[in-house]
């Protein structure tokens, strides 16, 4: 008997810490379209664990702005802030296979360190971090936390590669991708403030939503090294990727949360149709 495909889910993902722009719409508008053309289903998902950014007034401000362009969802839009608990899982089994180590150096500590180093580590945005807790004894974990000091917990990128081997991911556009597990280098994986990260929420969202499709812009290309490698380590089903292009300001420059003027808001406000929205959206890409 031939195996039954599996339904084709995608997810929407913002995060509610500002407005939605054309950039969000576009975004929206890819994920959805993929489920429908596959008679599958389109989740919303707020991710809000960055409790300090996010405001309140934006969740119900992003659901009609979505609404107001036709978009809908199949499902009540899941809340990250519901899900600490199972990051927190998540963390214990890096933990247990030793692929994280806990850190306690500032921004400074790295700064002062980076500037020591004669080759300090270099990623696609600059230095990362030069691995410095790594060395530490379980003496000097010890007495930092007996001095109250809580700790970020970092990937250990060399580990996981041993753990792992070598990875890869498919994608649409850019067929199959192979997973550079230093890319990044010892990238936080759990914060000091809220205990979790981006990227463990959304590999654990992905799998428990049973997303089949991820569905990003480009800028998030490099984020995706590391999720495939997390769902690796947590067992996790591997899903198909889509990093689609993105939408840009008439200087070439990607949107930005902070620049109102692009907001859906106000283009709704000057007096844009859903139909023209999203035609704009199109006709903005880069
Ligand atoms: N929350 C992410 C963002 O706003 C998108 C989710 C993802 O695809 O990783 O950029």
């Amino acid at each position: 008997m031939a195996k039954k495909q599996a339904e084709v889910i995608t997810r929407f993902a913002p995060s509610p810490t500002g407005q939605l722009h054309l950039g969000h719409l576009y975004a929206a508008l890819f994920a959805r379209d993929l489920a429908r053309k596959k008679g599958g289903r389109f989740l919303l998902r707020f991710e809000d664990i960055d409790t300090t950014r996010v405001r309140p007034h934006y969740y119900s401000e992003i659901e009609s702005d979505l609404h107001h362009a036709g978009i809908r969802w199949d499902a009540p839009p899941l809340r990250q802030t519901t899900r600490f608990p199972a990051y927190q899982e998540a963390l214990n089994k890096l933990k247990k296979l030793d692929a994280v180590y806990p850190c306690f150096c500032t921004r400074r500590d790295i700064q002062r360190e980076i500037k020591n180093l004669v080759r300090a580590p270099h990623g696609p945005d600059g230095p990362l971090y030069p691995s410095t807790c790594k060395a530490l004894t379980p003496q000097q974990i010890e007495a930092h936390l007996a001095n109250g000091h809580e700790p970020a917990w970092r990937l250990d990128s060399e580990r996981a590669a041993k753990l792992t081997g070598p990875l890869t991911f498919q994608d649409s556009f850019l067929g199959s991708v192979e997973v550079n597990h230093a890319l990044l280098g010892d990238i936080i994986l759990a914060r000091k403030d809220i205990g979790t990260s981006y990227h463990i929420a959304v590999v654990v969202d992905d799998a428990f939503q049973n997303v089949t499709d991820v569905t990003r812009g480009k800028d998030l290309l490099e984020s995706t090294h590391i999720h495939r490698i997390l769902q690796a380590l947590f067992e996790l089903p591997e899903p198909k990727y889509h990093h689609h292009e993105l939408v840009c300001d008439s200087k070439g420059e990607r949107l930005a949360k902070r620049n109102a003027a692009h907001s859906l808001q106000s283009l709704v406000a000057s007096g844009l149709t859903p139909e023209e929205l999203i035609q704009l959206a199109q006709d903005s890409l880069a």
